[in-house]
């Protein structure tokens, strides 16, 4: 078909907020000439966020990583091993190793390709001193059972939120559970803020250290007491986020109705596999994972993968290849260690179909006609 040449459907399409509105904070921006450091929208915009995502401590991030890599300096970490999974983002893992801790990989449910917490305490060892799960494709962890875990074994939890923005259970946000949640606020999540990221704390205390170490390590002007970072937010995409906020419930709302027509649409192919909404979880919508039983469906994920191309349209194999599984990894101690072969079934057999706030209707069908055999 010609016009499905012209016309690529894309895996993402970023929430931008109203340029009108958006010129006018810049202007105001302009008359303030305070650019960063804790300026009147970076202010407003913690207010906001830890509003919104029903949170009493948020402070906000350059970017999704940082508050990972300065959650285990603020929870005191600096030697020993950090459980975690394999199917997730690099950054994940990469946050482990920038704080001089040891990695060890666990194998993650075959449902969710969240962390199986049996595995996880099978893993635990004297030297263990904190657990890393990822709420994968914004589904929440089994939080009950990694909290048990955790108690029993002494061990911090930091929860990597990336892809939860928003989401509840039972009308409490999932970003209360474990010591630390951490956000992405990149511009292909439900939510972004250009590049950002926030971490979630407890207490007043934690955010107190996590302010200051977002900031050098600053205490007051003269005093600096620890190796922080530079990874404060500044105030034109504080800005940008405060607007963005108010698009971000409509923008889940027709996420929701791409994802239903997915599930709709995909329910009587034999070999494809969704997640179906949880009873009592508010989802986000954030992906729209399908996993290809190769046997069964008559094509391999790769072959799914590109036929979609030759169409035009574009998917995602995320996660994958598994974080062990990279070159930078591949031959340390905790790749050659890690038995995972659950996570190393979702990784090959996962492919994410694109799902946006503006995703046409007839591009979903375009979608649905690649996948439907
Ligand atoms: C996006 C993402 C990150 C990193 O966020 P950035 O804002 O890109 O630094 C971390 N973990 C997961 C699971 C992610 O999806």
């Amino acid at each position: 078909m010609a016009d499905e040449k012209e016309n690529l459907v894309t895996v993402t399409s970023p929430l931008l907020p109203d340029l009108g509105q958006f010129s006018e904070l810049l202007e105001d921006i302009w008359q303030r000439k305070m650019l960063t450091n804790n300026g009147h929208y970076h202010r407003q915009l913690e207010t906001a966020l830890a509003d919104y995502l029903k949170v009493p401590y948020l402070s906000l991030f350059t970017n999704g990583t940082l508050p990972l890599m300065t959650a285990l300096q603020t929870l005191g970490l600096r030697r020993g091993e950090v459980i975690t999974t394999p199917f997730s983002f690099v950054a994940t893992t990469h946050s482990i190793i920038w704080n001089g801790l040891t990695p060890v990989f666990v194998d993650v449910d075959p449902v969710s390709g969240n962390i199986d917490p049996a595995a996880a305490e099978a893993a635990v060892t004297t030297a263990t001193v904190a657990i890393m799960p990822v709420h994968v494709y914004g589904t929440p962890c089994d939080t009950a059972a990694l909290e048990t875990l955790a108690a029993k074994h002494g061990l911090k939890i930091i929860y990597d939120a990336a892809h939860a923005f928003g989401v509840e259970v039972n009308g409490r946000s999932v970003l209360e559970s474990g010591d630390m949640s951490t956000l992405s606020f990149h511009a292909t999540k439900v939510y972004n803020t250009v590049e950002g990221g926030a971490l979630i704390c407890r207490s007043a205390g934690m955010k107190q250290r996590t302010d200051c170490l977002r900031n050098f390590g600053f205490i007051g002007e003269a005093s600096v007491e620890e190796v922080g970072l530079n990874s404060k937010m500044d105030e034109i995409r504080a800005a940008y986020g405060l607007l963005n906020l108010k698009r971000v419930d409509a923008a889940i709302a027709a996420r929701r109705a791409v994802a239903d027509a997915y599930r709709a649409a995909l329910k009587d192919v034999p070999g494809i596999r969704f997640l179906e909404d949880i009873p009592g979880v508010r989802h986000n919508y954030s992906y729209f994972p399908v996993f290809v039983d190769e046997k069964e469906y008559g094509m391999s994920r790769d072959g799914l993968f590109e036929k979609m191309q030759r169409h035009h349209v574009l998917a995602r194999r995320y996660f994958y290849p598994l974080i062990p599984d990279f070159r930078c990894y591949r031959d340390t101690p905790a790749a050659k260690a890690a038995h995972v072969p659950v996570a190393r079934r979702l990784a090959d057999s996962v492919l994410c179909l694109p799902i946006y706030h503006d995703l046409k209707e007839e591009d979903i069908a375009r979608v649905v006609a690649c996948v439907v055999r």
